[in-house]
């Protein structure tokens, strides 16, 4: 297995990083996941280009050009044919004497590897969803490698054989533990707006676009918890997730059976088919 590391692709057990790198000690760092298809990396220019607005968000100097330019000579390095695959990225602070303040001149600590990874046409699965207290920061915009509110209210779910924890925040839905959740109710799609609460994902930027497309009324708006049990459909969208209908959330059953609500289905359908395009730049 290989990864590359700071301008190397090594084999995995040969790449190292210091104890004192501030990925490591205080979660100092930005991570972006993204999906090489059959006909290219699933917008890239969008996953890029979101790396390097969260490392500016940050502060952390590095020009994401660099390892974008690393991308195919590691994807050749693994004799992947054409076998799609999952491409993880992260760049942290460096390496420095443990202090909180941002060290000056410290080079950052750029990371990246790919898995096989396959996604199926249409995410056919019909999630089972708890809900989740969002005890998270008021920073949840900003792709931090500190996860642990993320793990754990996906945990949460882990134990409960759920199938993903969606998160309330002051009696609002903000997203999920790794996903972002959206609503239909009278035809009409809802979604979290776009603001410190959520992380904007590229899937939901795919979504928003393909409701225009196909004429959907969107409306970036929050939708409060005790609303649930009022919405017609509900369905996550991520980078690995696609868009997943929702069967069940916290109390509330939309499908009994394998059912997929008409908005959620026509959705996906439409998802389907970018995928067949071009999408990387
Ligand atoms: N919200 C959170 C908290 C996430 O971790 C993710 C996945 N990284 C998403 C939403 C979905 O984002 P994307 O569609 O870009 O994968």
């Amino acid at each position: 297995e290989k990864v590359f590391l700071n301008g190397t692709i090594y084999s995995s057990n040969d790449a190292h990083i210091s104890v004192f790198d501030r990925g490591f000690l205080f979660g100092d760092g930005i991570y972006e996941v993204m999906v090489q298809l059959g006909n290219g990396i699933f917008y890239k220019k969008a996953h890029l280009d979101r790396l390097q607005e969260n490392l500016d968000k940050i502060n952390i100097p590095y020009d994401v050009s660099h390892l974008e330019a690393q991308i195919n000579p590691l994807l050749d390095s693994y004799n992947l044919g054409d076998k799609t695959c999952l491409i993880y990225m992260q760049v942290t602070r460096g390496v420095a004497p443990r202090k909180h303040a941002y060290p000056k001149d410290v080079p950052a600590t750029v990371m990246m590897y790919a898995l096989p990874f396959s996604l199926p046409h249409i995410n056919t699965k019909n999630m089972q969803v708890i809900l989740q207290p969002d005890f998270r920061w008021h920073r949840c915009d900003i792709k931090s490698i500190s996860l642990l509110g993320n793990i754990m209210t996906n945990e949460a779910a882990m134990t409960q054989n759920a199938d993903e924890a969606v998160l309330v925040r002051d009696g609002i839905i903000t997203e999920g533990s790794h996903t972002n959740i959206f609503f239909i109710k009278d035809e009409k799609v809802y979604t979290h707006p776009a603001n410190e609460h959520i992380l904007d994902g590229i899937t939901r930027k795919i979504v928003l676009e393909l409701c225009r497309d196909l004429e959907i009324t969107v409306m970036e708006k929050a939708i409060p918890a005790d609303k649930i049990s009022s919405m017609d459909e509900a369905f996550l969208t991520g980078t690995t997730t696609q868009i997943a209908s929702i069967s069940k959330l916290g109390e509330h059953v939309f499908h009994t059976s394998g059912a997929i609500g008409p908005i959620t289905l026509k959705l996906q359908e439409a998802f389907a088919k970018l995928k067949g395009l071009d999408s990387s730049t």
